[in-house]
């Protein structure tokens, strides 16, 4: 397999910003099947992006000196509480949130997305291409009916469904993706926003996979909740972020029962009652019970900041050549197939789901691993039901990139595709 423009530069890699958007294990080596070695190609980004240097850096650095937070006196719980309520504001500056939307630190998009689940009282309409992570909270609730919407072909028949749904019957909620975690397909979140809107809905956009990538406004989108977790924004696992509206977020028990949560408790009643009456802090705090992530959230901010710095038209710039590579050197492929959901969709992300005539997505996954030292994902990606329609209930493979990606990666993939699917290459 021959890829044209051998000569295309890699706008991230060979620029300033390269040191910048330096990534962690970029030197890794692969061990192959043969017993030697090869440096490693990570086109598996979509499920954890590794961690930038900048964030890297701004995580040892609040190693070297923190203490507890929020209730300390001490002159370090000062600044590390500091620290941590000023992540807050960077990740609010870095999603174009409200003054007033609540910021909650979480485990990462699932939790947020449970937290969410938690809160929201009413109907809730999904689409059914979600990631599990933004259906299985909902239909596992006891306080509103989960409403399932199938994608269309097309975007705007898929809007127009999702309208008529909403119309038909009130809910509290639309929660949709903005990017498949399977064919990187970016949705229209201002255009569903307006309509969850036009219908008396408000919107949860789960943006795992965009905000890495693409940038998101949630005031000029209008979107009323959005979650995304650390460790796809290149910092590391364990935390991530819930931001929107204040009311129903207050108005909802604590997520996490416990201190940290809680204004004032006091047992009452008889001696021996075991009856104890809470008031609970409303904000963040109250859906935060516990120590929190407080170097979670430092990366995270750091993430927020060197992406800023790096900027979107670059990230955009970069994805896009190297998407064009990958979906043309895929296409020359016989016995290669790209999965879509959408025949008219705009935009996508660094994501391509494929499968190769003959050759289950594992065994694809593996000879990628064992014979050329490529990192990509196997299976249903937690989206059973989106395969299952697609067709593919043995699930595909899924290669993803992002600012530690280059042009030869993309070839080293196509080429190994290549000789996999014409063995006598
Ligand atoms: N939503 C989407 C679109 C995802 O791609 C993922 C993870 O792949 C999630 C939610 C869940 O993210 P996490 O595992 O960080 O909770």
């Amino acid at each position: 397999i021959t890829v044209a423009d051998t000569t295309v530069c890699d706008p991230v890699r060979d620029t300033a910003i390269a040191p910048l958007a330096a990534v962690a294990g970029a030197d890794e080596c692969a061990p192959l099947a043969d017993g030697t070695e090869i440096a490693y190609a990570n086109l598996d980004y979509a499920a954890s992006a590794p961690a930038l240097a900048a964030v890297a850096e701004a995580v040892t650095t609040a190693l070297t000196g923190y203490a507890s937070v929020h209730r300390g006196a001490g002159h370090l719980s000062q600044v590390t509480t500091r620290r941590y309520e000023q992540c807050r504001e960077t990740v609010r500056r870095f999603v174009r949130g409200r003054t007033d939307d609540t910021v909650v630190f979480t485990r990462n998009t699932t939790d947020a997305l449970n937290l969410a689940a938690h809160c929201v009282r009413g109907d809730v309409v999904v689409l059914d291409i979600e990631h599990h992570a933004n259906l299985l909270p909902w239909v596992s609730r006891e306080t509103g009916a989960t409403r399932i919407v199938t994608a269309r072909d097309t975007i705007e028949a898929t809007l127009d469904a999702v309208e008529c749904e909403l119309a038909a019957a009130p809910a509290a909620l639309l929660a949709v993706t903005a990017a498949s975690n399977v064919t990187g397909e970016v949705l229209p979140i201002g255009r569903l926003a307006a309509i969850a809107h036009r219908q008396g809905a408000r919107i949860l956009v789960d943006a795992a996979q965009l905000v890495a990538h693409r940038p998101v406004s949630v005031v000029s989108h209008g979107i009323d909740y959005l979650v995304f977790s650390g460790h796809k924004l290149y910092a590391p696992f364990g935390a991530g972020v819930l931001i929107g509206r204040p009311d129903w977020l207050d108005a909802a028990d604590p997520y996490l029962a416990g201190g940290g949560a809680s204004a004032a408790v006091a047992v009452v009643g008889e001696p021996d009652a075991n009856c104890a009456s809470t008031a609970w802090h409303t904000g963040a705090a109250r859906h935060e019970g516990g120590s929190p992530n407080v170097l979670g959230a430092v990366a995270i901010a750091a993430a927020c900041e060197a992406i800023t710095e790096i900027g979107f038209e670059t990230i955009g710039h970069h994805e896009h050549i190297l998407r064009n590579r990958l979906d043309a050197g895929l296409a020359a492929i016989d016995g290669v197939t790209p999965l879509r959901i959408f025949e008219d969709a705009p935009d996508r992300v660094g994501i391509a789901g494929f499968d190769v005539d003959g050759h289950t997505p594992r065994a694809v996954a593996e000879y990628l691993s064992d014979h050329h030292g490529i990192g990509v994902r196997d299976g249903k990606f937690c989206a059973h039901p989106l395969l299952n329609r697609l067709g593919r209930p043995d699930g595909a493979v899924r290669a993803s990139f992002g600012l530690g990606t280059g042009s030869a990666d993309i070839d080293r993939l196509v080429d190994a595709v290549g000789r996999l699917a014409v063995p006598h290459r």
